[in-house]
C-alpha cells in the first residue's frame, strides 16, 4: 500500500456493512480495525447496505431502520470520523441500483449461484430453497456497491472474499467490453488503459473470521452467536462464560488449547501474549488451571476494548443522537451521490447510453 501525499487526489476505500444487527467484535477484527488506519491517508466511504438486509428480512423494515442508526452509533463509537469519512446510506444512492442492473448482464447466473459465501449463507441462515430472487441478486449489488466508488481497496472479513473476487471479474468484464481494455493487461492498469472501473484489492483484516460465541459458526448477527460492541459488561461475561471449551476437563487433567475457542479469543484480545503463552502451557500440563480462569482473562480484555466504545456510543444516546447520525448519513450521502453520479455518467457513456446528462436534486 503506497498512500499518495496530499497535492494528489487519495485513493479510494470502500467497505460496508447490512443493517440486520449491531456491530460484533468479529466486525471489529475483521474490518472496523482496518477502516480506523485507513481513515486518514484514503479517502474512504462507509456504506450502510440497508437494500441488502431486506433480502433475508422483508418483515422487519421497522427493525432494519433502527439497526442502520445503531450501526452509525458504533461506527462513531469506534472512531469512524465523519468529517474524514463518507458514511452513506445504499438506499439513496441510485447509481448503485442503476449499476446493479448493469453488473447483472456481465455475469452469468450459474457463476452467481456458485459463490461459495451465498451457499453457506444459504445453508447457516436456513434459508431454504425458498428465499427470494433479490438474495443472490445482492453478489451482483455489492459489485455495484464497491465500483461505483471505484476504490482501490475494499477492508472485508474473510468471508466476503468470494464477493471481491466476483467484484473484480465484473469490473474486468465491464472494462473489456465497454472500453476496449485488453484483456491481457494487468489488473493494475485497467483505468490508465481506458477502464472505468479499477480492479480493486479486499484487505482482510487482522483476523479473517472470528468465531462466534458458539464455538462453531463465524461470528454472525444473524445466527444468535455474536458478542455486540455495544454489549454491557454483564452480557459479555455471561456470553463468554457460556462458552464451551471444545472438551470437558478437570482442572488438573491436561487439556488441549488448540481446539478452545476461549483460547481463540485469548490470542485475539489479550494484549499480554506472553501471559496467554503461559496459560496455555498450564492448560496442556493440567497444572491446576480451570476454565473459569480461562474466560475471566478473556472477559477482562474484551470489556478493556470494549469499555471506551461503550463511552463514546453513550454521547450519540437516545433521540438527540439518533437526530445527530441521520443529520450524519445525509450529508454523507450527498457527498457520496456525487462521486455515484460521475462514475454512473461514466459507465453510460461506455456503454453508449449518454443520450442526456441527468442531475439528482437532493432536497432537504
Ligand atoms: P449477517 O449475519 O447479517 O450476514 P454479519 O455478521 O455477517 O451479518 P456483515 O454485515 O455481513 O455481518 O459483514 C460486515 C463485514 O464484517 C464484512 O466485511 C464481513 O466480512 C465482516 N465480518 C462479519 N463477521 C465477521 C467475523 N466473524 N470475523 C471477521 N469478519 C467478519
Ligand atoms: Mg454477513
Amino acid at each position: 500500500m503506497t498512500p499518495k501525499n496530499d497535492t494528489q487526489p487519495r485513493d479510494r476505500v470502500l467497505t460496508g456493512d447490512t443493517p440486520t444487527g449491531r456491530l460484533h467484535l468479529g466486525h471489529y477484527v475483521g474490518s472496523v480495525e482496518n477502516r480506523l488506519r485507513l481513515q486518514d491517508e484514503y479517502e474512504c466511504y462507509f456504506l450502510l447496505a440497508n437494500m441488502h438486509a431486506f433480502t433475508t428480512r422483508a418483515d422487519k423494515s421497522e427493525e432494519i431502520r433502527r439497526d442502520t442508526i445503531e450501526i452509525v452509533k458504533d461506527w462513531l463509537a469506534c472512531g469512524i470520523d465523519p468529517q474524514r469519512s463518507t458514511i452513506v446510506l445504499q438506499t439513496e444512492v441510485p447509481a448503485i441500483a442503476e449499476l446493479s442492473w448493469f453488473f447483472a448482464m456481465l455475469i452469468p447466473f450459474n457463476r452467481v449461484m456458485r459463490n461459495p459465501t451465498l451457499k453457506t449463507e444459504i445453508e447457516s441462515k436456513n434459508l431454504g430453497d425458498t428465499y427470494p430472487f433479490g438474495f443472490p441478486m445482492y453478489a451482483v449489488g455489492q459489485c455495484a456497491d464497491i465500483l461505483v466508488f471505484r476504490p482501490k481497496y475494499v477492508p472485508v472479513g474473510e468471508d466476503q472474499a468470494p464477493h471481491i473476487e466476483m467484484c473484480r471479474e465484473v469490473a474486468r468484464r465491464f472494462d473489456q467490453l465497454f472500453c476496449h481494455v485488453d484483456p491481457h493487461v494487468d489488473d493494475a492498469d485497467y483505468p490508465k488503459t481506458g477502464g472505468v472501473f479499477p480492479i480493486p484489492e479486499a484487505l482482510i483484516g487482522r483476523v479473517g473470521r472470528l468465531v462466534g460465541a458458539d464455538g462453531k459458526n463465524k461470528m454472525s448477527k444473524s445466527l444468535n452467536n455474536a458478542i455486540y460492541l455495544s454489549d454491557t459488561p454483564k452480557q459479555v461475561k455471561k456470553k463468554i462464560g457460556a462458552m464451551y471449551p471444545g472438551q470437558s476437563r478437570n482442572p488438573d487433567e491436561p487439556g488441549d488449547p488448540d481446539i478452545n475457542p476461549v483460547f481463540e479469543y485469548a490470542d485475539i484480545f489479550i494484549k499480554d501474549q506472553a501471559a496467554v503463552a503461559e496459560l496455555k502451557d498450564r492448560y496442556r500440563k493440567g497444572d491446576n488451571i480451570g476454565d473459569g480462569h480461562i474466560k475471566l482473562a478473556v472477559i477482562d480484555a474484551v470489556n478493556e476494548l470494549l469499555d471506551p466504545i461503550r463511552t463514546r456510543r453513550a454521547q450519540y444516546a437516545g433521540a438527540a443522537g439518533d437526530d445527530l447520525v441521520l443529520d450524519i448519513i445525509r450529508q454523507g450521502t450527498r457527498r457520496a451521490n456525487v462521486v455515484a453520479e460521475e462514475t454512473l455518467a461514466m459507465a453510460k457513456e461506455a456503454m453508449n447510453l449518454n443520450f442526456w446528462r441527468r442531475r439528482l436534486s437532493d432536497d432537504d
